[in-house]
């Protein structure tokens, strides 16, 4: 076999980068007095939950979470030891593993932490239970008509030694919109939740923050904050200051050919750009299989030979065309699709922008089979 890429495009991810977020995030949540569980879910954002997770537990995080048991366990087989929580399960979805590998699981139905308890028992441990009630996001809390016999029932569990109770948690529907109406009265429903726990005889810690809390709501950090996007240097609230975050992932190709056209010659499928005058065209191999969005036809420009550049025409599965101009570059120079922004090259945050969507969903889809991924 050859050891040759699949392709010659690459995400680099710059560890660094994601150390020094983590050392900036945890500090603010240190100064409320709170810990801070770095957020690996989706492979890490698309940065590789693995490598995330030991930069992160290096660099002031000391718990990790993630969506899927699977998730969880990958992180484990990884040789990730600190505590992992989990939180959203299918049906089918065994805990017994999980207990086994103490990876710690979000209850947020009495049926769940029932499943839990059992599974807990028969593996002769205690599992180390997180209750999640819903405080206005509608995904997968515990209603708040249901909280009561949820905390009740893990009162009991508890009591009969299956169940430990670390934490009662939820999760912000509009952090990003600093005056958003519906932040304060999550967090009014949370204490609540709260209290009702204690009530019930535990004596759990609370966890609200995502990014956007940690950063801009320092009154919202209790005990444990969960920052996710943050970590990859990507700010959800820019509007609220610069946050000294740096962005890990950089995408890059390289130039295959270049060539002269003439003017009138238009460019890619459906001939949406047409040459005014005579210009010299490169052709970049990465297309929208390898997670350029097409949507981004005719708005887009990559970093080559030390400037911006315009990609012409549409945007191929495989392939793109940038405009030099007058200019020549060599087969094989660098193009910088995006990255930090610190060379001039276009931002993550700058795609999303201009295609309507949010720097999550860049990143996120960004590793890709003909991608290598870089550290
Ligand atoms: N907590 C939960 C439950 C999440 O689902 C997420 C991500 O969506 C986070 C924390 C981290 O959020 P963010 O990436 O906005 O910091």
């Amino acid at each position: 076999m050859s050891d040759q890429p699949a392709y010659r495009a690459d995400l680099r991810i710059d560890v660094d980068a994601i150390r020094h977020n983590v050392r900036v995030l945890s500090a603010r949540a240190r100064d409320s007095g709170a810990r801070t569980m770095a957020i690996v879910k989706s492979d890490g954002y698309g940065h590789g939950a693995l490598t995330v997770a030991a930069a992160a537990l290096e660099s002031g995080a000391d718990r990790i979470g993630v969506a899927s048991i699977g998730e969880a366990l990958q992180l484990r087989a990884g040789g990730i030891t600190a505590p992992v929580l989990c939180w959203l399960y299918v049906e089918d979805d065994d805990f017994g593993p999980a207990i086994a590998a103490d990876i710690e699981l979000s209850a947020s139905s009495q049926e769940s932490l029932r499943r839990i308890a059992a599974a807990a028992e028969q593996q002769g441990r205690v599992a180390r239970v997180h209750l999640k009630i819903d405080t206005g996001l509608c995904r997968n809390g515990c209603p708040a008509e249901l909280w009561p016999a949820l905390v009740e029932d893990a009162a009991k569990a508890e009591a009969d030694g299956h169940v430990e109770v670390v934490a009662v948690w939820s999760h912000l529907a509009c952090a990003d919109e600093l005056d958003h109406p519906s932040i304060d009265r999550q967090a009014e429903r949370f204490g609540l939740a709260y209290e009702q726990a204690r009530s019930a005889g535990l004596n759990p810690i609370r966890h609200l923050a995502n990014s956007a809390a940690v950063l801009a709501r320092p009154d919202l950090h209790f005990e444990l904050v969960r920052p996710g996007i943050a970590v990859y240097g990507l700010d959800p609230v820019p509007q609220h200051g610069d946050h000294d975050l740096r962005p890990a992932m950089t995408f890059r190709s390289s130039v295959v050919s270049t060539k002269r056209i003439a003017s009138g010659e238009s460019v890619s499928y459906g001939q949406q750009w047409t040459a005014e005058r005579p210009t010299n065209v490169a052709l970049v191999p990465v297309g929208y299989a390898d997670g350029v969005p097409r949507t981004l036809s005719g708005r887009m420009s990559v970093w080559l030979a030390g400037k911006r550049r315009p990609v012409v025409g549409r945007v191929c599965m495989d392939q793109l065309v940038v405009d030099l101009g007058d200019d020549q570059v060599a087969d094989g120079a660098e193009v910088l699709l995006f990255g930090p922004g610190d060379r001039g090259e276009p931002t993550a945050a700058e795609w999303a922008d201009t295609i309507g969507t949010i720097h999550y969903e860049i990143v996120t889809g960004m590793y890709r089979p003909r991608v290598t991924r870089t550290v």
